[in-house]
């Protein structure tokens, strides 16, 4: 039997463990239970990869990623690991020769579509071959309130029944204290040992805009800072994804759309290709991106307002896995307020239902309107706390001004106060902001707005300043928004902005220019630039990697990281033993891709 530490080295290349990575491992390799929290890129596959080879037996990994088991097991074959699956995708025949492989002893890991639970076959199946454990992976499907409930996944109380002495353990990065609790009770995990590492990526840039004219923003951000990388960009609806990726293809661009409404084969190819070609932009609803475990996400743009920090969190958590330097962008604007609070008025289920939906959204906002650490404010709320700022946000690197924006505030409040008392009338925020800013629009002068006190008090802001004081009132809860039309109407707060009980404090709005690189240590650690007498190898070796990638038909990512080109790159080793060094050359890849890379190195050299 070998030590974890040997495998690491050996089998994947790598010379130590990370964070709770070690723990974890001997705790299981010792047949303990675990429950793992940990953030996406935090290194969860070796948590179950590295017992499963050094306990006897096969380990059974459940996982609900049908689409990407092939690459799973692409990846461990790459690294010498014997590695299969059994799900619906495959033949009878393929089937039946995995089988045969599991009761043999002949793999290492063996990874389960939940559907397989319910079979009879299954138990009988698994009761012929030698379990050395269970990894129960995106173990949030098991919660029934969360977005990804897989019903099959109940019946994973079963197999603990049955192989009571096999340890479990079960692993997500869904971080709330309340997905925790009910994965563990439903999972019967109460008893195992929680390990709950910190949620911060400190490789990820996060960065919020105020949204002018978002496809253009979007296009200088992927034109200055993102040329030629891999990335995702979110939208809210279908069909703005469908023009969205339209426009970037027209803009020379290469990006594919991916939403619930395109056909199963497209969806697929389009996935498909996103994980196996360089530098593609995939452009998305939430429908895509779960388990979607490519390591060069370089940025990931939201172009619409998610629906929570949660959500928020998740999805530019997909940046960035490798460590290296990552952007999350997002552009937001007072529409997407008034839409959101819109889909939440008219959303099915009862007003608790609507309330919390509510409650996500205000947490959501004050995450966008804050003029402190973005980071901090993200991991406040899964209860983390950072020290200090950090460094590595928009705010900490271009600190916004603040504004005393009471005044502002009271005209805007009172217009709107006017228009209801008075008139028992209700308008969105553009008429109410022409009426300050003293425009005989045909609509003001079709209800006499000319003729109200408000009207021309209001012309020291400007029309996209005055947008931004109206999202930030809603924001901060002193202005509310409803129905169809987005009229507005005040809340109990607003009457102590009007009874000048209140000052309000806004956030200037800057002209954003891309902030400059990080600051704090573990970011500018993380930021490691490739230095530029290393650049041209770092191509070469691209190119090889994607040329053998496409001879056999593996994502580029299979053969080496870009972590580890880049260290190749920049090291330049001249014999086989050196490049054995390397961060991610295990001794399996340095026999089938070592004499290839020296070679590349030698003919740019
Ligand atoms: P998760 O499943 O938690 O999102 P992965 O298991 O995919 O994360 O690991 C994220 C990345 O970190 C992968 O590229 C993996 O190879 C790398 N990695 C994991 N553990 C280590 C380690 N101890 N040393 C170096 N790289 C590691
Ligand atoms: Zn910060």
């Amino acid at each position: 039997m070998s030590e974890p530490a040997q495998v690491l080295r050996t089998v994947f290349g790598y010379d130590s463990f990370r964070g709770d990575q070690q723990a974890i491992v001997e705790h299981v390799v010792a047949g303990g239970d675990a429950l793992v929290l940990m953030p996406t890129g935090g290194g969860k596959s070796l948590c179950y990869q590295i017992p499963a080879l050094v306990r006897d037996g096969v380990g059974i990994v459940i996982s609900p990623l049908i689409a990407l088991m092939q690459d799973q097991v692409d990846a461990l074959s790459a690294l010498g690991v014997r590695a299969g699956f059994l799900n619906s995708t495959q033949d009878p025949d393929e089937r039946r020769m995995m089988e045969a492989l599991y009761v043999a002893g002949e793999l290492d890991l063996l990874y389960l579509a939940p559907e397989r639970l319910r079979m009879e076959s299954t138990p009988q199946l698994l009761s012929r071959g030698k379990i050395s454990l269970f990894a129960i992976d995106e173990a949030h499907c098991v919660s029934q309130w969360g977005h990804d409930f897989r019903p099959d996944y109940l019946q994973l109380s079963h197999l603990h029944e049955r192989w009571p002495e096999v340890p479990r353990i079960a692993l997500t990065a869904t971080a709330t204290e309340a997905t925790r609790k009910e994965i563990a009770s439903r999972l019967n995990l109460e008893q195992a040992r929680h390990f709950v590492s910190s949620f911060d990526r400190p490789n990820i840039q996060y960065r919020i805009v105020p949204k002018n004219e978002p496809k253009r923003q979007l296009l200088d951000l992927l034109r200055t800072e993102h040329k030629g990388d891999a990335g995702i960009v979110y939208c809210l609806s279908r069909s703005s994804v469908d023009k969205t990726a339209e426009w970037l293809t027209e803009q020379g661009i290469q990006a594919l759309p991916y939403h619930a409404g395109l056909d199963a084969q497209t969806r697929a190819t389009n996935q498909a290709r996103f994980l196996r070609e360089d530098g593609l932009v995939m452009v998305a609803t939430i429908a895509f991106g779960m388990g979607i475990d490519k390591p060069d996400v370089r940025f990931v743009a939201h172009l619409d307002l998610p629906k929570s920090v949660e959500g928020y969190y998740q999805e530019t958590g997909r940046a960035g896995r490798d460590g290296l330097p990552s952007t999350a962008w997002l552009a937001y604007g007072l529409q997407d307020v008034v839409q959101q609070r819109k889909m939440i008025d008219t959303s099915e289920g009862d007003d608790a239902h609507r309330r919390r939906l509510g409650q996500h959204l205000d947490a959501m906002l004050a995450l966008c309107e804050t003029v402190e650490c973005r980071r901090s404010g993200l991991l406040a709320y899964f209860n983390e706390t950072l020290t200090e700022a950090c460094g590595n946000c928009d705010t900490c690197l271009t600190p916004p001004e603040s504004w005393d924006g009471t005044i502002a505030a009271q005209k805007f409040l009172s217009a709107v106060f006017r228009l209801d008392k008075e008139r028992r009338q209700r308008f969105g925020a553009g008429q109410v902001i022409d009426i300050l800013l003293g425009r005989k629009t045909a609509k003001v002068i079709q209800h006499d707005h000319d003729g109200l006190t408000v009207f021309g008090i209001g012309t020291e802001l400007n029309e996209s300043e005055w947008r931004g004081v109206v999202r930030q009132l809603l924001a901060q809860g002193l202005l509310a928004v409803e129905g169809d039309y987005g009229t507005l109407s005040l809340t109990e707060a607003s009457a102590d902005v009007l009874g000048r009980r209140r000052e309000v404090r806004l956030r200037r709005e800057n002209a954003a220019k891309p902030p400059k690189a990080a600051r704090t240590a573990t970011a500018k650690a993380a930021a490691a630039e490739l230095p530029a007498e290393a650049a041209p190898a770092f191509e070469q070796l691209r190119s090889w990697r994607a040329a053998t990638a496409r001879e056999q038909g593996v994502p580029a990512y299979v053969i080496f990281h870009d972590a580890t080109l880049r260290q190749i790159a920049t090291q330049a080793p001249t014999t086989l033993a050196e490049l054995g060094t390397v961060s991610g050359v295990g001794e399996n890849k340095l026999a089938k891709y070592g004499q290839a890379v020296l070679d590349t190195l030698a003919a740019g050299g």
